[in-house]
C-alpha cells in the first residue's frame, strides 16, 4: 500500500481496503455488474465526515480520481473508478424526530423504509431496497409515492456536505452555495410523510 494510504488507514475511524486486502474483491465492486472489472487503487470505507475529508485530501495529493459510493447502483458507473472509491456505506444511520428523518449517506432505501415504517411514515423514494438514499436523492428519486409527495429530492430539508477543501458545512434552502467544485453529502434530513403499508410494500424484498 502507498505510504499516504497507509497513513490514511491509521488516521481514520473507517478503513482503507487495497488490492492485497482479503475484502478487496467483495468491496470494490459496485452493484451494477457492467462495471465489475473496474479496479480502484483503494476503497476507503468511511465512518465519519472526517474520514471523507481525509480521503479527499489523500486523493488530491496522489492525483487520484475519486468516486463517492452510496448503494453502488449508478447505471452510468459513476461510483466505480480506477482511483479512490469513497465508500459511504458504513455511514448508514437512520433517525426520525418530529417528522424529519436524518439519514446517513450510506443508508439503503430498505433501511430507511424499515425505520420510518415503525412510525407509519415514509420518504417518497424508489422501489429497490438496495439502492442508496444518497444517489437516489442526488438524481431526483421517483417511486410509488411520487404522485402524492413528489420526488425524493423535493423532501430534502438540509444536507451536511464535505467540501473539496476538506471542511464540512450544512446546506439548506436558507444556506446555499459552496466555494469548492465538489461536495459529498454525508448526512441529510428529509421531511417524511404518512404512508400506509400498501404504499410501502414495493420496498420489501
Ligand atoms: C435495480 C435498480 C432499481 C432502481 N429503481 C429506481 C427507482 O425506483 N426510482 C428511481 O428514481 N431510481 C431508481 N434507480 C436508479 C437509482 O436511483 C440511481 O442509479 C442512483 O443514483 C443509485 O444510487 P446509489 O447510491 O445506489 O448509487 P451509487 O452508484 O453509489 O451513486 C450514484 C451516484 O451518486 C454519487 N454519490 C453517491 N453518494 C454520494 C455522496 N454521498 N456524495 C456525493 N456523491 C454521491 C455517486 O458518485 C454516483 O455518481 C434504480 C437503479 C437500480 C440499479
Amino acid at each position: 500500500m502507498r505510504p499516504e494510504l497507509a497513513a490514511l488507514d491509521a488516521s481514520i475511524e473507517g478503513e482503507v481496503i487495497y488490492p492485497e486486502s482479503p475484502e478487496y474483491e467483495s468491496v470494490r465492486r459496485p452493484a451494477w455488474t457492467q462495471y465489475e472489472n473496474v479496479r480502484p487503487v483503494a476503497v476507503v470505507r468511511c465512518r465519519t465526515p472526517t474520514d471523507v475529508a481525509g480521503s479527499l485530501a489523500v486523493a488530491r495529493r496522489l492525483d487520484l480520481e475519486v468516486a463517492p459510493r452510496g448503494g453502488g447502483h449508478c447505471f452510468a458507473g459513476r461510483s466505480a473508478t480506477g482511483g479512490l472509491v469513497i465508500d459511504l456505506s458504513p455511514m448508514s444511520s437512520v433517525a426520525e424526530s418530529d417528522g424529519i428523518a436524518t439519514v446517513g449517506a450510506g443508508a439503503r432505501l430498505g433501511e430507511v423504509d424499515e425505520r420510518l415504517a415503525k412510525d407509519a411514515l415514509a420518504i417518497p423514494a424508489g422501489s429497490c431496497p438496495a439502492v442508496g438514499i444518497a444517489g437516489l436523492t442526488l438524481g431526483g428519486g421517483l417511486g410509488i409515492l411520487g404522485r402524492t409527495y413528489g420526488l425524493t429530492s423535493d423532501q430534502l430539508v438540509q444536507a451536511q456536505v464535505v467540501l473539496a477543501a476538506g471542511s464540512w458545512s450544512v446546506m439548506s434552502a436558507e444556506r446555499r452555495g459552496c466555494s469548492g467544485r465538489y461536495a459529498a453529502p454525508v448526512r441529510a434530513s428529509s421531511a417524511s410523510s404518512p404512508a400506509s403499508r400498501s404504499e410501502r410494500c414495493p420496498l420489501r424484498t
